[in-house]
């Protein structure tokens, strides 16, 4: 198969700042779009992968996976989008379409295997995938979605994961009108849930361990917040939540929030991947009938679901656009939580 060479921006080890670097693009097939990448969101996930934190990134990596662009090429067979149009491409590039998840819109659980944005076996050049920190991209139509042209372009591109991520949560558990929402940590993702539970409903309080962000999660829609090193603040929500989002990307204590959740409530894990410490403690779960639950990004029927809602509600990510350039020290800040609260990289910028 016959590729492009594409200017990208890349980790060549776990210890290596990210640069410059040549990946290939595969020519269009029949179904593939190909894309020139404007802008793409930084992800907490990117900096797993790049410093290999969850094991299995494949050597040189490219992150990125909240990618939006213009169409510049289609195969003959693509019927989706047209040159010119607008595109986003989120954490999926590919999957089996045949097993019980793909045929029910749940390709990120497929049983194969979802191929990933980046990181994923590329069934097209062998290696791996290569992500959204590159000018351009080539993806079957199957797994690109249409942007709503009445946003800011730059702002959409976190709704490709951060946007989708906690949308799927709060859909499958059935939030709405009457429902008392909370979500733990605000960054990226975290963001996202505080304006789409707001707009779907619900009553909303935020977990932040910062009280400088006060102000700001009720300007991004919480009702209420809760600092959750303040125990007194902690006792005083104790039953109160129907569902828990929580986005904390690190190991950390997740049985204050059980103790927060109503009889029958629901905490759904989206940030950590691995084992807890300190262990779950089932009695309160047991004499309330709670939950706790984990979810992976959505599948791409309900991505253009999510974006159609942010295109009628006018919901976009709060960003600061970096260049590609400032993405080693993005990651940096991003760290310390010190994003408001999605980093956007230009891709004009390399
Ligand atoms: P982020 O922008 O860095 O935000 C994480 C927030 O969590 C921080 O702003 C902070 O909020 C809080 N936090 C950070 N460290 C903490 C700690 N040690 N204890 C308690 N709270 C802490 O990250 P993100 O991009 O939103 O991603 C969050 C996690 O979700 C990452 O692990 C990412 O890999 C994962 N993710 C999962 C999926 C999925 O499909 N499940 C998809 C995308 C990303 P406060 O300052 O308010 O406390
Ligand atoms: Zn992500």
């Amino acid at each position: 198969m016959t590729t492009t060479p594409v200017k990208a921006f890349g980790a060549a080890s776990k210890d290596a700042d990210l640069k410059e670097m040549m990946i290939n693009r595969r020519t269009v097939t029949a179904t593939d779009i190909e894309i020139e990448i404007l802008y793409c969101g930084v992800c907490h996930s990117d900096l797993h992968t790049a410093r290999n934190d969850w094991g299995g990134t494949q050597y040189p990596t490219v992150p990125g996976h909240e990618i939006v662009g213009r169409v510049t090429q289609v195969g003959d067979k693509v019927t989706k989008l047209k040159v010119g149009d607008l595109a986003g491409v989120g954490c999926l590039v590919d999957s089996c379409h045949t097993c019980e998840s793909c045929k029910k819109d749940l390709e990120q659980y497929c049983s194969e295997g979802l191929i990933g944005t980046y990181n994923g076996p590329d069934k097209h050049l062998g290696g791996y995938t290569f992500g959204g920190y590159s000018k351009k991209v080539v993806v079957d139509e199957h797994f690109v979605l249409k942007v709503p042209n009445n946003l800011n372009l730059a702002a959409v591109a976190p709704l490709l994961c951060a946007g989708i991520t906690t949308w799927s949560p709060l859909k499958h558990w059935n939030v709405g009108k009457g429902t008392k929402v909370a979500v733990v940590g605000l960054g990226g993702l975290g963001h996202m849930a505080l304006k789409l539970a707001n707009a779907l409903g619900a009553e909303v309080t935020l977990f932040s361990r910062t009280p400088d962000k006060i102000q700001d999660a009720k300007d991004l829609g919480a009702h209420n917040v809760v600092i959750s090193t303040d125990e007194d603040q902690m006792k005083a929500v104790t039953g109160t939540f129907d569902v828990i989002i929580d986005t904390v990307p690190t190991i950390h204590d997740i049985n204050p929030y059980v103790a927060t959740l109503n009889i029958s409530g629901t905490l759904v894990l989206v940030g950590y991947l691995g084992p807890l410490d300190p262990f779950l403690n089932t009695v309160p779960m047991i004499l309330g009938r709670k939950s706790v639950a984990g979810s992976l990004i959505g599948g791409i029927a309900e991505t253009q679901e999510m974006l159609d809602f942010c295109g009628a509600n006018n919901i976009v990510s709060e960003i600061e656009v970096i260049a590609m350039q400032d993405i080693n020290n993005a990651y940096e800040r991003m760290l310390k939580s010190d994003v408001k609260y999605r980093f956007v990289i230009d891709l004009a910028t390399l």
